[in-house]
């Protein structure tokens, strides 16, 4: 049962074992239990109303699982000049108090499993290996920053200097941050870039997505209870109106965005015009992610890896593999076993264990994903197609798995966010155009070489084409402190989440010279 797919050896980052059949049960059994008290809940207690409510409906069936209040426009002033006194005090607080709050936080979400699962599952859509996989990285997201935090945010770095003169380099929060985070990692994301902000002394108002406001209240509250100021971290509910009011903020430090490419340009663009300081924009976007197999590749793994890669979360992951590239020779045969495994797969209510592939999140994603296999069957590219079980609730978002066939590289000219594989077949000799092809889409997120020739392998390494490349594995789940996460050109500006470099981008520098 649940555990990541890309680190199967791995214990649960905070030692649960859910390879323990008993664990496992008890688990499963407190999730139910949870399940049915947040639906009797429902309509007893109501949040007290002070602007409009957004209703949030699960991809799952629809249902109504909760409500949030809108956050007002016009109070957003005023909740940045509360986030400014709040930077006062708390990029004052020695580093190792903030870095407490976090690692309290992981603490929480541990004890809090129960329901933050159900929570993942019910507003996200996600199965439950998928659920458990993003809470894991949440934790993990958690204690990598406090760790980092202690170590190189504390004590400042002494520079070299002539005798008689001392330099030390300190690093410094910025002042408010903005948080805005995607519905595909409404906690791990969310968390993760709220945690840096914070950790390294920033204020945070934070805007989650508008498809999963519950799991970012649930955090928001669980941040302040383990000893975040109210002042210091605001969530903000709303849709994309709410984010551009935030990033116009006269007075804002940074902003921390996970999104599509589109939406960061625009963010840049609205940075870049607005008045006060200067503003650092963090973005991860999206990409073309593509995998080159070639003819010494290992066929069952690469089917594995491409079934992994391709259509879990429902290919919902900025991650995941969007263009299969498979050189000529073994192209019918590895496109035979995709073919097969494809056919197997179970799309379904997601909180059936059984199901490898839930919802789409929205009526609006749905119709987007589908528009595209209509165009694509008329233009009779259709290669094959998986099936939605006829017992998956009738007003969930379903899609079976797509495969499309290509005649170039070229003809994907944008990321597709769902589960629809694209595929084109390429000559040995013509690898160096393919990566030219693919290197011009500019895009870099990640990549997935499957050969077992280390030439090739370093020429597809030596070009710039992704920020996290896989070689003979599946191209998704990068592990916190282990791969850290990003891309460039049109997928982000860096730094990766995860990594050493990654609260960096959160401070300021100041280098204090003294004479001795
Ligand atoms: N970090 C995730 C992964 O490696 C993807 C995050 C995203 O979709 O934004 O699969």
């Amino acid at each position: 049962l649940p555990c990541d797919l890309h680190a199967p050896d791995r214990k649960t980052a905070q030692g649960l074992e859910f390879g323990d059949r008993k664990s496992v049960t008890v688990l499963l059994r407190r999730i139910g239990e949870t399940r049915s008290a947040l639906q009797s809940a429902r309509g007893h207690k109501r949040t007290p109303r002070t602007g409009d409510v957004l209703l949030v409906s699960s991809p799952i069936d629809g249902t109504i699982i909760g409500e949030v209040n809108e956050a007002q426009r016009d109070l957003l002033p005023d909740i940045l000049r509360v986030a400014k006194e709040g930077f006062r005090v708390w990029s004052r607080t020695p580093v190792r108090e903030r870095a407490a709050c976090l690692d309290r936080c992981a603490a929480r979400l541990v004890a809090e499993a129960p329901e933050i699962l159900c929570l993942l599952q019910k507003e996200a859509g996600k199965t439950l290996e998928d659920a458990v996989g993003e809470w894991r990285e949440a934790i993990d997201f958690c204690r990598y920053y406090a760790a980092e935090a202690r170590h190189h945010l504390s004590d400042g770095v002494f520079m070299p200097g002539p005798t008689g003169e001392q330099n030390q380099l300190r690093k410094l929060g910025r002042g408010v941050f903005v948080c805005i985070s995607p519905w595909n990692f409404p906690l791990s994301i969310f968390l993760g870039q709220v945690a840096a902000a914070l950790v390294a002394g920033n204020s945070v108002l934070a805007k989650p997505a508008e498809q999963t406001p519950l799991i970012a209240a649930k955090i928001v509250a669980l941040l302040h209870d383990c000893g975040v100021p109210a002042s210091v971290l605001h969530v903000l509910q709303g849709d994309g109106k709410i984010g551009e009011a935030l990033v116009a903020l006269p007075d804002i430090a940074g902003v921390a965005f996970t999104g599509s490419s589109a939406v960061a340009s625009h963010i840049n663009r609205a940075l870049a015009a607005k008045q006060g300081p200067i503003a650092c924009l963090i973005a991860e976007t999206g990409g073309i992610n593509a995998m080159i197999v070639d003819a010494t590749a290992q066929l069952e793994q690469v089917c594995d890896d491409v079934l992994t890669s391709a259509f879990r979360s429902a290919g919902q992951r900025c991650s995941s593999l969007r263009l299969l590239c498979l050189q000529e020779e073994i192209a019918d045969d590895a496109l035979s076993l995709i073919r097969g495994g494809v056919e197997e797969l179970s799309v379904d209510d997601p909180l059936d264990l059984g199901t490898d592939i839930g919802p789409i999140i929205d009526a609006s994603a749905h119709r987007t994903l589908t528009d595209h296999i209509e165009m694509m069957r008329r233009e009779k590219r259709l290669l094959c197609h998986g099936k939605v079980s006829a017992g998956a609730p009738k007003a969930g978002f379903y899609l079976a798995p797509h495969i499309i066939e290509l005649k170039r590289a070229e003809d994907l000219d944008r990321e597709v966010f769902g589960p629809i594989l694209h595929v084109v077949r390429y000559k040995n000799e013509d690898l160096s155009k393919l990566l030219d092809e693919l290197e011009d889409k500019g895009y870099g997120l990640t990549m997935g070489i499957h050969s077992r020739i280390n030439a090739t392998i370093e020429q597809i390494c030596a070009r710039r084409l992704a920020g996290n490349v896989y070689i003979n594995r599946n191209m998704i789940g990068a592990v916190v402190g282990t791969q850290p996460f990003g891309g460039f050109g049109l997928s982000g500006t860096g730094p990766k989440a995860g990594g050493p470099s990654y609260l960096d981008r959160f401070c300021v520098e100041t280098i204090v010279t003294t004479n001795m």
